[in-house]
């Protein structure tokens, strides 16, 4: 068994088909006749754009336009100035084209993949596609025809570049496997348009494997199985077939209403991390954002947003999600969370130290400024302000008096907002929530941050593996605080979301309805399967099993129960 990254869920058993990488050597040797170099480049680069513009066509007839993107720029890479104007002035000075194309393609790819931002990144990988193409337009090299592959092919490459992945038919391949690559490198966008379950970042994954091969590629889980035995190969036929009966009864959930059995209608918000995110909350048919992590608008910058930069990307996503809900948890800094720029101090224990809300109320420069920019984007959606591990209610005040301030200051300066913005709680610190009655008097809404709770609740720090078999959603203390959460803002007649991952946990979201949870909100592809779930249960049998296993005693017990009640 070998492990990588999950890049697109599903399950392909198959035929492996390595596709190689060619030999691109060329003879360095100064060029004599330089404008019959030219034209050789410039023949290679009319061939490279016809070439690229109909492998974009073809994607954005067979996949959409999003996709046919990834293609179409790098027609516009290729004509700036930078690009092509650079490779014939070092032709113009005797190079020849080969070199000309690896010079300044080298120089890019050099400058690109320094950069932290995976946007970036991601710009070196598409430079370098470009560059191996022209390279094998210039040598004549002819490659593998991915689009006639039969079917049942499992791929497996190095790295398979858009170039690459455009020409694959999805009736013919049926996984694939690469050495490099993450979740939002491009071969992993076009893997889940066409719904072909891909494993990425596979180490020498092409050295160990053959043409012809059988081969399990397992894209929820992460792991490729080469030459599998034969009951595990029978388990994943079977696993297979559950998947494809599952996603296709998942397809009905969409543009449906979120409602239980007997219809009580929960609202189905999503968590996101940047302003584009908010597509595909829209994409995936999310009915809202429960939870905006501001904090990557901070970590992916070498320097701090300024107010405008913030309210721009606020702005942008509350535009997208238009009259819909946007939550915007303000800046989550701290614990595992660092920001060189900001020069925290190193703490003994940063998970118990200065984080958060906390730091945010003792750095009034940092927290105004950004409160300002989503106060000034409130004007443009419906946008909520929501404080991370809030621990006594003293908090949620000096939050409370720095908002209204600001929005004196709004007020003077004639600037618009939202005069009556939510302002809420996340609930993830043991304190809050055995104060959540007093929270809830003076907040808006609650929402439980389940990562945190549960590791605040055991006393578990949620990223140490020597100690996770005690980080469970499902011991008593974690469902006994969950309960008390939700009672409490009932009580004060607030509505009460979940923005933590056990909001899309299916054998938990039985227990959250009948607790009467208002709000889930969960990683936007769990949209439809977290709703699908939800369709399946009436409160009547919620309530019946909730009654049980809150008379448990342990974890294992609790979870047993769950698992034999839930409703696939
Ligand atoms: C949580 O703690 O449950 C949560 C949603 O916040 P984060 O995972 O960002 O800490
Ligand atoms: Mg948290």
């Amino acid at each position: 068994m070998f492990s990588g990254i999950s890049a697109s869920h599903g399950i392909g058993i198959g035929s492996i088909c390595v596709i190689e990488e060619h030999d691109l050597h060329y003879d360095t040797a100064k060029i004599e006749d330089v404008a019959a170099e030219k034209k050789r480049f410039e023949d290679a680069v009319e061939q490279f754009k016809k070439e690229t513009a109909e492998m974009a066509e073809d994607i954005r007839k067979r996949i959409g336009p999003k996709e046919a993107e990834i293609l179409e720029s790098h027609l516009l890479m290729i004509d700036d100035p930078t690009m092509s104007g650079e490779m014939q002035k070092l032709i113009e000075a005797g190079q020849c084209s080969e070199s000309a194309v690896e010079a300044v393609c080298d120089m890019f790819i050099g400058m690109f993949s320094q950069m932290e931002d995976e946007f970036m990144q991601q710009r070196a990988a598409d430079i370098k596609d470009i560059k191996v193409s022209l390279l094998k337009i210039l040598l004549a090299v002819e490659d593998v025809d991915i689009s006639k592959v039969p079917p049942g092919t499992i791929l497996v490459a190095k790295d398979l570049t858009p170039s690459m992945t455009s020409q694959i038919r999805k009736e013919n391949v049926a996984g694939i496997i690469t050495e490099v690559g993450g979740k939002t490198s491009h071969s992993a966008i076009l893997a889940r348009a066409l719904e072909i379950p891909a494993v990425l970042s596979v180490p020498k994954i092409t050295e160990v494997v053959k043409n012809k091969d059988t081969a399990i590629v397992d894209g929820t889980e992460g792991i490729v199985y080469i030459k599998p035995e034969g009951d595990i190969l029978s388990q994943y036929i079977i696993k297979r077939e559950d998947f494809i009966k599952k996603q296709a009864e998942l397809k009905d959930f969409f543009g449906k209403e979120t409602t239980t059995a007997d219809g009580i209608k929960p609202e189905l918000f999503c968590n996101i991390g940047t302003p584009k995110d908010a597509r595909k909350v829209i994409e995936c048919d999310g009915e809202g954002v429960g939870l905006f992590r501001s904090e990557f608008l901070f970590m992916d910058n070498a320097v701090m947003p300024t107010e405008e930069e913030q309210f721009n990307a606020y702005k942008e996503a509350a535009e997208i999600m238009g009259k819909k809900a946007l939550i915007i948890r303000t800046l989550d800094i701290g614990g595992d969370k660092d920001i060189p720029y900001l020069h925290m101090k190193k703490e003994e224990n940063p998970f118990l130290g200065y984080r958060a809300v906390r730091y945010c109320l003792g750095n009034q420069e940092v927290f105004r400024t950004q409160l300002c920019a989503i106060l000034r984007a409130s004007a443009f959606g419906k946008v909520k302000i929501m404080l991370p591990l809030v621990s006594c209610v003293e908090e949620l005040r000096a939050a409370k008096e720095l908002i209204s301030e600001i929005k004196v200051d709004l007020e003077q300066n004639g600037m618009s907002y939202d005069r009556n913005i939510e302002v809420g709680c996340m609930i993830e610190t043991p304190s809050a929530s055995l104060i959540a009655d007093i929270l809830a008097k003076e907040s808006d809404f609650f929402s439980i941050g389940t990562n945190d709770l549960t590791q605040y609740t055991m006393t578990v720090d949620r990223g140490n593996a020597d100690v996770s078999y005690l980080y469970s959603t499902f011991h008593p203390s974690v469902l006994r605080s969950v309960k008390h959460i939700i009672d409490s803002g009932k009580a004060a007649g607030i509505p009460v979301g979940m923005c933590g991952e056990a909001a899309s946990d299916p054998l938990f979201i039985p227990l959250l309805l009948s607790f009467g949870l208002n709000e889930f909100s969960v990683n936007p592809a769990l949209v439809l399967a977290t709703r699908c779930v939800i369709s399946k249960w009436t409160k009547t049998e919620a309530d019946a099993l909730s009654e049980k296993v809150m008379s448990l005693s342990t974890e294992a017990e609790i979870v047993a129960v769950l698992k034999e009640a839930v409703k696939e």
